[in-house]
């Protein structure tokens, strides 16, 4: 199981969408026009122009004390992505993996229906992939594979100045997971990564997934098709990796 992978310790994360401006430059994407909405978190989702999302939650849990909670969302590359699953039979070549990096790629020639993009999208455990409506495609993260290719790290990592985003050999990007995890929950308890053996963008949290965003974890709220998938081809290949 080669390829690359990132390792985003969110305990490091500051917020200041450092990763999300330079994700929108490498790839083109246009702004977004925001409006203030009660929360730092801008724009409120992900889009077809907007691959890289840092989600701000604020947390209550002591009285009289706020903390932040900073998820930098993207997509996870997943080692079996149900997308592509799904997309094969769906939208033929809509979704492939690059065979370097193992990166999982929206073809941005194939147009996909409004009706397989539903499906393609409910498909996915973490709700990452958007549909451009004026072009017909599919988008999301690409792990800046052309970038990757020519020995760069992703932009995203690249422009990160606090160490949250890291990014390498798989094998080495687990073991640099493992040992910040076993470092954190020294302090945090609750600490704990996201589904490490089963994606390629394997997420530190210091508290529960859900806290962060319901969608963190693949374990969070998720419908009946995403279970489906899960059951299907995310929770076998787990069970194969613990056993
Ligand atoms: S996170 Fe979603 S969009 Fe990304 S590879 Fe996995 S299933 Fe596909
Ligand atoms: S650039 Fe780094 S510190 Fe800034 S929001 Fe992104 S992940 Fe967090």
């Amino acid at each position: 199981m080669a390829g690359k992978s990132f390792f985003i310790d969110t305990t490091k994360c500051t917020g200041c969408r450092g990763c999300q401006a330079a994700c929108k430059q490498w790839n083109q994407n246009p702004g977004t026009k925001t409006v203030q909405r009660g929360s730092y978190q801008n724009p409120p989702d992900l889009s077809a122009a907007t691959f890289k999302l840092v989600r701000f939650s604020e947390e209550t849990d002591t009285p009289g004390e706020q903390r932040w909670l900073f998820f930098p969302d993207q997509c996870r590359h997943c080692i079996y992505p149900p997308c592509k699953m799904e997309a094969d039979r769906t939208a033929p070549g809509a979704v492939i993996l690059d065979p370097k990096t193992r990166a999982v790629i929206f073809d941005p020639a194939v147009k996909v229906s409004p009706e397989a993009f539903k499906g393609i999208r409910e498909f996915c455990p973490f709700d990452i992939p958007r549909h451009d409506e004026k072009t017909g495609a599919m988008a999301k993260c690409t792990m800046c594979f052309d970038r990757v290719g020519e020995g760069l790290p992703p932009a995203c990592v690249k422009s990160c100045p606090t160490g949250t985003m890291n990014f390498g050999e798989r094998d080495d990007i687990r073991k640099m997971a493992q040992k910040r995890l076993d470092e954190v929950r020294k302090v945090h308890k609750r600490a704990s990564l996201i589904v490490p053996e089963s994606v390629r963008v394997i997420f530190l949290v210091k508290d529960y997934p859900e806290k962060y965003h319901r969608f963190a974890s693949r374990g969070s709220e998720v419908g009946v098709t995403r279970r489906t998938a899960l059951r299907r081809f995310v929770d076998p290949l787990a069970r194969a990796v613990r056993s």
